[in-house]
């Protein structure tokens, strides 16, 4: 719809006094103001110097050219060195403005080059308005056409006025004023589009400074819980221990790594999970009450600071009530209970800088985790110990993957016939740098930092091919290698076991899985049927070091095991103890009444072998036949043995040979 004359009006008043400077914002920063100046000042001074040398030496105009001179020195090179030193910018713009009003003035007045001058005059009206904006352009404009029309009146006649035509002169002052019009038209345009430009500038900065604003949260603060993250954390413990220490009070720092996160997500899903960690930081917050600060360190990871009112605690109740929080939640009609282990370090016992504090909870967490406790205090004696463990987990990793460990075999002989049965897989570690690492240093590594999953397939697929390899040698003869319940709940271990049977075309029987009774206490339910499978493949179960642990009568009746094996502590002094050699004797009634063949371990001499005999003992292993060999070392000693063993047939089945072996 068109406009009407009465919505014109206020249009068109807001078009004129936009044009007079009303409303006009100032939005010329320092740098361009005082780039401006710097532009239009040192052209003009090469103008007015070339303009004075043309006035004086070529044209007849020695004041014309006198005054461009001196204004261009005494006005311009201010105006340059005051916008260059970036100080009273105001000032500088005055000199320019007074510049044009002197230069430009005179022009018309002395009536330059046979009165053109006012050619260049229309210039200064631009000018004006470009440095000074649209209001005080209008200012200088007036102040240039009210000198022009005063000068050019008053000095009519006068020799230092040119002798216009007097209908000239309202003619000049009329078309000044219009370009005027023109120039503050054209600086309206001009910053209309400025401010527009710089509104759209503003609107974009706004949005970058949001996304920015939310990229710095993100990079100190946990997305889901908005909790300070692992960086943010530092300095805010740095303060906790400023203000303790202001008080001379203490802190609990308390590394607290959630249990089995992974699986309950998979279960409830990703959102419930959210959902599921905003709980539990709400609560854990609530634990800490308004003093306490809280942080989410790692995905499955609180840190908690406590501040406490005195620096001495009771480190053994503070460490039963960390262990003891309840994380019981229901997300959206699910309840979740949330296991967790925590490692406490305080201030001041523990350090006073918050990398410090921070590494100790996360370092007693780490070792709460290794000893299955809810929570630990950190423990500097346990440095040592930590440090070494981790260096040999490193060590280990790097071994396992260079191909660095070795199987030796120790051999399994039936104590009744002679006949070598089978042989045992050890797994050794020869370190470059250390030496020789027992396992029964670096088993308990591997079996709690899970690298004892590829290092029993390793054992497994390497003992199966190597019995494999010896029975065109030594037919019957089996291998024994030792499972840890870590590795039993391998989802990998059957499909293994199964495509291992088939490669090597080994019979089943002659594998033999040593298990610990550990595995009963874990899980067993699922390690029974875990257990039984394997047995469904063929393959035999020995419990190993029988009597050093769980020992319960019940599980034995129920283990799908044939063979078990006493603990060497038993053996060792079983023919000086009368006390080893009940149990031992017990043992083997108690295992062949359910059916079980017995195997002694750690069998050193004659005297404990001919014991193990009489007890009705049904195998026997130990450094009296052998210590665990390599390879060929064993091989050749089995070809040894079994030769030596035909030689005197009639030791078998008949009383044990008295003659030392090998
Ligand atoms: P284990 O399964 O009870 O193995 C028997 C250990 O007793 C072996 O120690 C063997 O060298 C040692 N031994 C055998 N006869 C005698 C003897 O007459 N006197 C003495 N003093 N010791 C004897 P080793 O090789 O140091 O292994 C220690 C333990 O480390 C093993 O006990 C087993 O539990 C574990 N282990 C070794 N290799 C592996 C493996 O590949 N996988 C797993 N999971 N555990 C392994
Ligand atoms: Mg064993
Ligand atoms: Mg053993």
């Amino acid at each position: 719809m068109p406009n009407t004359p009465e919505q014109h009006a206020p249009k068109l008043w807001h078009f004129f006094s936009s044009l007079l400077g009303q409303g006009s914002k100032e939005i010329l920063g320092q740098q361009e103001r005082r780039d401006n100046v710097l532009t239009i000042a040192p052209i003009g001074f090469v103008v007015a110097i070339l303009f004075a040398l043309f006035n004086t030496l070529l044209a007849p105009y020695p004041l014309l050219g006198a005054i461009e001179a001196a204004s261009a020195v005494l006005l311009l090179l201010p105006a340059i060195r005051l916008a260059r030193r970036g100080q009273h910018l105001r000032w500088a713009e005055n000199l320019l403005m007074l510049c044009g009003i002197v230069v430009f003035g005179a022009l018309v007045v002395v009536g330059g080059v046979g009165g053109t001058g006012l050619f260049w005059a229309y210039s200064f009206p631009f000018m004006a308005f470009f440095i000074k904006g649209q209001r005080k352009g209008w200012l200088w404009s007036s102040l240039f056409l009210l000198e022009v029309g005063v000068l050019l009146l008053a000095l009519r006649g006068t020799a230092l006025a040119y002798p216009y035509d007097p209908v000239q002169i309202p003619h000049y002052l009329s078309s000044l004023l219009f370009v005027s019009v023109i120039a503050a038209c054209f600086n309206l345009l001009r910053s209309r589009f400025q401010e527009k430009l710089h509104e759209g500038v503003l609107a974009n900065t706004a949005t970058a400074q949001h996304y920015l604003d939310q990229l710095q949260f993100l990079a100190l603060h946990d997305p889901v819980t908005k909790l300070p993250n692992r960086t943010r954390i530092l300095p805010v413990l740095q303060e906790e221990i400023g203000q303790a220490q202001a008080r001379q009070g203490g802190l609990l720092v308390i590394a607290m790594r959630l249990s089995r996160l992974p699986e309950i997500s998979n279960i409830i899903g990703n959102d419930a999970t959210n959902e599921l960690m905003q709980a539990i930081s709400a609560t854990l917050q609530q634990l800490l009450g308004e003093g306490g600060k809280l942080g989410r360190i790692a995905r499955e990871e609180m840190l908690l600071v406590f501040p406490m009112r005195k620096p001495q605690f009771n480190l053994d109740n503070t460490t039963r009530m960390v262990g003891s929080y309840n994380l019981d939640f229901e997300i959206r009609g699910f309840p979740v209970h949330i296991d967790y282990t925590a490692g406490i370090a305080t201030y001041p016992h523990h350090g006073s800088s918050a990398e410090v504090l921070l590494h100790k909870a996360e370092q007693s967490m780490l070792q709460a985790l290794q000893h299955g406790v809810p929570a630990t205090m950190y423990d500097a004696s346990q440095d040592e110990a930590f440090v070494r463990y981790h260096y040999r987990f490193g060590r280990l990793r790097d071994a396992m993957a260079q191909n660095q460990l070795t199987q030796h075999f120790q051999p399994l002989i039936n104590i009744r016939t002679g006949k070598l049965v089978a042989a045992e897989a050890l797994a050794r570690w020869f370190d470059p740098e250390e030496g020789f690492i027992s396992p029964l240093e670096f088993i308990p590594i591997a079996e709690s930092s899970g690298l004892i999953k590829p290092l029993t397939r390793w054992t497994i697929r390497e003992a199966l091919r190597q019995c494999a390899l010896w029975q065109a040698d030594f037919p019957g003869v089996a291998v024994s290698v030792n499972l840890s319940v870590r590795s039993l709940f391998d989802p990998e271990l059957l499909p293994m076991l199964r495509q291992l049977l088939q490669e090597t075309g080994i019979n089943p029987a002659l594998v033999r899985l040593e298990v610990t009774e550990s595995l009963m206490l874990t899980a067993p339910e699922k390690g029974l049927a875990i257990l039984r499978d394997i047995v469904a493949l063929g393959i035999r179960l020995a419990i190993d070091d029988y009597g050093t642990g769980f020992s319960s009568l019940g599980y034995l009746k129920l283990l799908p095991v044939q063979e078990l094996k006493i603990d060497q502590r038993f053996i060792r002094h079983l023919v000086e103890d009368r006390g080893d050699m009940a149990i031992v004797e017990s043992t083997i009634d108690l295992a062949h009444h359910l059916g079980l063949s017995v195997v002694a371990e750690g069998i050193e001499d004659q005297e404990t072998m001919q014991q193990l005999w009489l007890l009705g003992c049904d195998i026997g292993q130990g450094y009296y036949y052998s210590k665990p060999m390599p390879i060929d070392d064993y091989l050749s000693w089995c070809d040894h043995y079994q030769r030596r063993q035909a030689a005197n047939p009639q030791l078998l089945d008949s009383e044990p040979d008295n003659t030392p072996l090998l």
